[in-house]
């Protein structure tokens, strides 16, 4: 599965959040720690940050290992900003693999990544898509599932569920329509963070001004704690608050009652 990653603080290079800690996201692509579900996330990499005065996000996206473009580390060292959400991705079988499918999406400020499969996508999906607003799955950036799971998320931003509302309420949908998974989401429109941990790792660290959640530490430093598997968070600086999820059994997976 992928491993993604948020950062909310002072400017910093791209390269400082990605590809500088030891265990980053760079690393993370070939080398993950805490992966429960594939081995390494060679599929393509997305990063979307927002620039000084702009509130809406750039996105460099390219469907091939992040270590095999040579011109990131360069983008990625003269590139500051306060707010950076990133992915490195281990693609779905049966899914997209342009770069449309990559995260993070966007629509207007928000950036969306997701962590997981839809079991049985995309038969199974049909049953949600139903639930969309006509037009939504028009709006769908690629045939993968995580596109569908952002449609759906987005409806309730739309609708103006906060970032943490629309994921929870995201994740109730799918217990209630009996679709199961791994659906870990990281979303963030720069001023806050909101992510889901269920079924795979989810890590974050608050220091000071900043604060990262992130699929697994980037570090061995201190500070850095693990979510509960079942569980909602949303974080800014100085301000994290976790929930729990409406349902997960013990494995953290999305179930039916
Ligand atoms: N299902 C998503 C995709 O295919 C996410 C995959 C993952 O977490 N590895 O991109």
């Amino acid at each position: 599965m992928c491993r993604h990653v948020a950062y909310l603080g002072p400017s910093v290079s791209l390269r400082s959040v990605l590809i500088d800690p030891p265990h980053g996201l760079y690393r993370q692509a070939w080398a993950p720690r805490y992966q429960r579900h594939g081995t390494v996330n060679a599929d393509g990499f997305g990063v979307g940050w927002y620039a000084h005065g702009d509130p809406d996000p750039a996105r460099y996206r390219r469907a091939v290992p992040i270590w095999a473009d040579e011109s990131f580390p360069d983008l990625a060292r003269v590139t500051w900003t306060g707010a950076v959400l990133a992915a490195v991705r281990s693609a779905t079988p049966g899914t997209d693999h342009g770069t449309a499918a990559i995260a993070p999406f966007r629509c207007g400020r928000w950036l969306f990544s997701h962590n997981g499969v839809i079991d049985g996508w995309p038969a199974s999906a049909a049953r949600l898509a139903a639930g969309l607003p006509a037009g939504a799955l028009l709006e769908l950036e690629a045939r993968v599932d995580s596109a569908l799971l952002w449609a759906l998320v987005r409806d309730r931003l739309r609708r103006g569920d906060t970032a943490a509302a629309a994921l929870a309420g995201t994740m109730a949908a799918l217990r209630a329509a009996g679709v199961t998974g791994r659906f870990n989401a990281l979303l963030t429109d720069g001023q806050v963070i909101a992510a889901t941990a269920a079924g795979e790792s989810l890590w974050y660290r608050s220091c000071d001004a900043t604060v990262t959640v992130a699929s697994e530490p980037g570090d061995d430093g201190p500070g850095w704690a693990e979510v509960a598997d079942g569980s909602v968070v949303a974080a800014a600086p100085r301000q994290v608050s976790i929930e729990p999820l409406a349902t997960s059994d013990t494995d953290g997976r999305i179930t039916v009652s």
